[in-house]
């Protein structure tokens, strides 16, 4: 806090795995002779940069750009770029810290980063988006590299931002690498990326349920956002029997007690994805409740799945959920739930999987899309889907392993960042003062 003052995102995220690792970290004397906590907390290198460009009427424009490179003991960095007003470093690098766990527990080969830019798309054409794009490329291209650093989307940066950077990157660095990952079909892209934070949020949730002996079926969903998380974690959930009755954007939420239906989702879908519209238009389309400028979290719902953005879902609103009979809440969103949320979800021994583990899916998929660029070749659904089922399997069991309590509780907070902490600390231990 003395060195990074005014950085609460930060401040929050690394105390949430400090307070978790205490008595495993305790079992290691050798990491404390070498400084490791303080080196984890401190991140490789920041790369912070003016953007400038111009928008459609001739105005010129300054934006942030960041790349925040955390940690590159177990691969080389990996982590999306947000394009958001609300970007900062502080934000920045409390998703990188939790990405240099979140990839670890994946067992793929991946560090941690996180880049992005205070720039906001929402009102802003196809082109002043390619020109922004193609200016923050024109620095940030120098500090990636398919073995350096693999960046991604995140909030504000879907199919199209991802397939403009591409582009600049390949401009600018004359080769045709793995760069990037989200990358469209047609160049290189994973089929089922889109589809996998979603998925594998739900993949998760069903390992939890399973451990209470139920499943999806008939359970009533509350669901935050509207972007690409929430859209394939709605289309899981009904595949799966559930019945998602929520969703929202940064203006207010939609209630649907009929449920979300395969139609509706299409709606939704178009409506973001190719409109860039508003989710209150989803209310006057199918004449259901809008709530303006709130979240979700009071309805009444058996599961509850944020998949907004940090700190979305506070304390009172996790007293209501508990109090409304939910049984389990898990993370599409990185760090939506507060401290106090979480106190609250573990001190009621519902079932709560923080987004490191539950959203791990993502950036697994990621990983398996640069290995299919590596090796030239592309799988099949099918293929992809299996294997992000496993790996989402594999990190259940893993939180399992390292969380379970005295009483069987399991507290996957503590097991996701234990687990992931201690590939960390091992490789860092090998590879000796750097
Ligand atoms: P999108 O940009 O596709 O969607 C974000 C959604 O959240 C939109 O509905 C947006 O509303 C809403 N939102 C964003 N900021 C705020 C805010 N400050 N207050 C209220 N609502 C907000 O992003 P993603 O779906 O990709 O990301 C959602 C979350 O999932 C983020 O926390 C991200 O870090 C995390 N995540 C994403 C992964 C991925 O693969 N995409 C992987 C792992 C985690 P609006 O339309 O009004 O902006």
């Amino acid at each position: 806090k003395r060195r990074f003052p005014n950085e609460p995102e930060y401040h929050q995220a690394v105390e949430e795995v400090l307070s978790t690792i205490e008595e495993e970290y305790n079992k290691h004397p050798e990491f404390d002779k070498v400084n490791l906590i303080e080196r984890l907390c401190i991140p490789d290198r920041v790369y912070q940069f003016r953007v400038t460009w111009m928008d459609d009427k001739g105005n010129i424009q300054t934006n942030m750009g960041y790349r925040v490179q955390h940690n590159n003991a177990i691969g080389p960095y990996k982590g999306g770029i947000r394009f958001h007003a609300s970007v900062n470093l502080s934000i920045l690098k409390f998703l990188a810290f939790e990405q240099t766990f979140k990839n670890s527990l994946t067992t793929l080969p991946m560090g941690g980063g996180k880049g992005g830019s205070d720039f906001s798309p929402r009102g802003k054409s196809n082109a002043e988006v390619m020109r922004f794009v193609q200016a923050f490329m024109l620095e940030l291209w120098r500090h990636i590299g398919p073995e350096t650093d693999v960046p991604a989307g995140d909030i504000g940066v879907g199919g199209r931002e991802v397939g403009f950077m591409f582009g600049m990157y390949k401009k600018l660095a004359h080769e045709f690498t793995g760069t990037f990952t989200g990358k469209g079909r047609e160049f290189g892209g994973s089929l089922i990326r889109p589809e996998a934070t979603g998925y594998g949020n739900i993949y998760f949730l069903m390992e939890m349920l399973k451990t209470k002996g139920t499943d999806l079926k008939g359970k009533v969903c509350l669901v935050s956002g509207s972007g690409n998380v929430a859209q394939y974690t709605i289309e899981k959930v009904i595949e799966l029997g559930g019945k998602v009755v929520t969703c929202s954007d940064s203006d207010g939420y939609i209630y649907d007690p009929d449920g979300i239906d395969r139609e509706k989702l299409d709606y939704i879908m178009e409506l973001k994805n190719l409109y860039r519209g508003r989710i209150r238009e989803y209310a006057e389309k199918y004449g259901c409740k809008y709530v303006e400028g709130a979240k979700p979290w009071g309805e009444k719902c058996d599961i509850a799945l944020p998949s907004a953005t940090q700190n979305e879902l506070n304390g009172d609103h996790a007293r209501q959920l508990v109090a409304n009979g939910c049984i389990a809440v898990s993370e599409g969103a990185n760090m939506p739930s507060t401290p106090e949320a979480i106190k609250v979800f573990q001190d009621a021994k519902i079932l709560y999987a923080p987004g490191k583990a539950a959203n791990a899916g993502g950036v697994s998929v990621s990983g398996l899309e640069m290995t299919q660029n590596s090796i030239k070749l592309s799988w099949s659904a099918e293929e992809v889907d299996e294997k992000l089922k496993s790996i989402m399997k594999n990190i259940h069991e893993a939180c399992v392993q390292y969380g379970t309590e005295a009483d069987g509780y399991v507290n996957y907070v503590k097991g996701a960042n234990v687990a992931g902490f201690m590939k960390v600390a091992k490789a860092m231990m090998a590879q000796g003062i750097v």
